[in-house]
């Protein structure tokens, strides 16, 4: 890989790196965006690093914010607004796996010297277009290597986090990782289980997020086994797994409740939000129920029960199917505009109640058989041919005086 005489740097990032070095700092471009642009790929992202400690980044831009001044980063906001990470030159001094601590007042080849792969350790200068790639990333991006800068095994013992971020990277680029690197992160994994859930789950949703193909993603956790660790009850059949390629997009909580046994414990594990674990919840309790697609009254039936769950379920059917039959009845279904839920019927609990129907649960167990009836015939889904029915099934109301606007309009 040559290192292109320019890059396209945004005005807005070379204006932000000229105030650092007009103060004496030095200023580089480093990390994912070169890395993304020596690729190929667009990503104008540049992050900064910098000799100037966080204190005199926030005294030099005052529209700027902490993210983690911990770690030396400040967010610093451009003329529109846009933020733009910068970070101070760092060691990690103390690390446990999990957390480092750092120390500023490094040098910028120190600073690369910390970070993980040797394709995110390249730095661009973006005055002086001077490139520094202390670790050869750019014969890696060439060689297609996912490789530890440094010794591997230090590596991902001083954050296991790093045993994810590599698997995530090879599977987005299609590279593989140099042994070394892989023996050490396989050596490493036990590490996995002292990581947070949310860093982990942020790891496996961006890593299905941005793979060519998220199956190799789930392939390559349950190989080096963060599966077993983390998704314990994954499906690891490789046709089960290759079904979630053929997801219309890699949407990470429908691909864990569709791999996993028990989608709850898999999200709950995962510290998901209560909406995603509802929905993973949902997805298992509807699998199992899936109609024929040449059945419509069955695909109505269906669709009125699993409610919310309808589309994540189609999805799962229409991928372990392989066609669109059934996305294709559905589509009909929906719309003929026929009714699916009590909310959809010509007739509503306030008109039952005014035809004489006692107030209380019967209300509702009257407008579910309806939607029963309606679900079976939809041409029956007409107000007075519902009420008819209503009438049947309580005689004496017709009998009763009228009671209110509704039925005195009848
Ligand atoms: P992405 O496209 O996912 O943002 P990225 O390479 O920019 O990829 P970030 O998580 O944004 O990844 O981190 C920016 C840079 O910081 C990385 O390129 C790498 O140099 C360094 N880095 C991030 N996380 C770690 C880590 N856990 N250990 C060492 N270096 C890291
Ligand atoms: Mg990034």
């Amino acid at each position: 890989m040559h290192f292109p005489p320019r890059l396209d740097i945004p005005d807005e990032v070379v204006r932000i790196a000229q105030r650092l070095e007009t103060a004496g700092f030095e200023a580089w471009c480093v990390g994912g965006a070169i890395r993304d642009n020596l690729l190929g790929y667009p990503n104008k992202d540049f992050d900064l690093a910098t000799g100037a400690p966080p204190d005199a980044i926030r005294k030099l831009f005052h529209r700027s914010i902490p993210v983690g001044v911990e770690h030396g980063t400040v967010a610093v906001l451009d003329s529109h607004g846009r933020p733009h990470e910068v970070t101070t030159f760092r060691r990690d001094v103390k690390t446990d796996g999990r957390h480092a601590q750092v120390e500023f007042g490094v040098s910028l080849d120190e600073d690369l010297a910390r970070r993980d792969f040797t394709i995110n350790a390249i730095a661009y200068h973006p005055l002086r277009h001077e490139w520094r790639d202390p670790f050869d990333g750019a014969g890696d991006l060439t060689r297609q290597l996912v490789r530890a800068v440094g010794d591997p095994t230090l590596r991902f013992r001083e954050d296991y986090l790093r045993i994810l971020r590599a698997l995530r990277f090879a599977v987005r680029f299609g590279f593989a990782i140099a042994p070394e690197t892989w023996t050490a992160a396989q050596t490493a994994v036990p590490g996995l289980q002292h990581l947070s859930a949310e860093r982990v789950r942020d790891e496996w949703f961006k890593g299905l997020e941005s793979a060519r193909q998220p199956s190799a993603l789930v392939t390559s956790w349950v190989e080096i086994g963060a599966a077993a660790l983390w998704l314990p009850d994954i499906a690891s059949s490789t046709q089960e797994i290759a079904a979630i390629d053929r997801f219309p997009e890699a949407d990470p909580v429908l691909i864990t409740s569709f791999l996993s046994q028990d989608p709850e414990a898999s999200l709950r594990r995962l510290k998901c939000s209560n909406a995603e674990i509802e929905r993973g919840r949902r997805i298992a309790h509807g699998r199992g129920a899936v109609p024929p697609a040449a059945d419509e009254v069955a695909v109505r039936r269906w669709l009125a029960a699993v409610g919310p769950a309808a589309d994540d379920l189609l999805a799962i059917a229409t991928a372990e199917r392989g066609n669109e039959d059934l996305a294709n009845t559905v589509a009909r279904v929906r719309a003929s505009g026929a009714a699916l839920a009590v909310g959809d019927l010509a007739v509503n609990g306030r008109d039952l109640i005014a035809a004489g129907v006692p107030e209380g649960p019967i209300v509702g167990q009257l407008l579910q058989d309806l939607l029963h009836v309606v679900l079976e015939r939809p041409e029956l889904n007409e107000r007075s041919s519902l009420m008819e029915r209503v009438r049947h099934q309580v005689p004496s109301t017709s009998e009763r005086p009228a009671r209110n606007a509704t039925e005195q309009r009848e």
